[in-house]
């Protein structure tokens, strides 16, 4: 099992269909509940989301583009220079 220390190289597909190396991150299972809850709570409370966005991506003017979702089985964000990841359910 990985700590949350740790990263991998990993390929992404960036906006314009290319291949971006970026560092990948997995993230904890009480980051990933936490994630889960807040799109529960959006959903409870009728609320849109507000762009989730990577500080160093938009302080560094880099591409501003961004990918991020949360299912019951994954839980993925990536942009220009990282992505961070979860797979597989979270315990109660
Ligand atoms: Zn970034």
């Amino acid at each position: 099992m990985s700590s949350t220390n740790d990263f991998a190289p990993a390929q992404i597909v960036g906006p314009d269909g290319k291949l971006l190396q970026v560092q990948s991150r997995q993230l904890s299972m009480a980051d990933a509940k936490l994630l889960r809850e807040y799109k529960k709570f959006l959903l409870r409370h009728r609320l849109r989301e507000a762009p989730v966005r990577c500080r160093d991506c938009f302080e560094g003017n880099r591409e501003d583009f961004h990918h991020f979702f949360v299912t019951d089985s994954q839980i993925q964000y990536s942009c220009g220079c990282r992505q961070l990841f979860y797979q597989g359910q979270t315990l109660a």
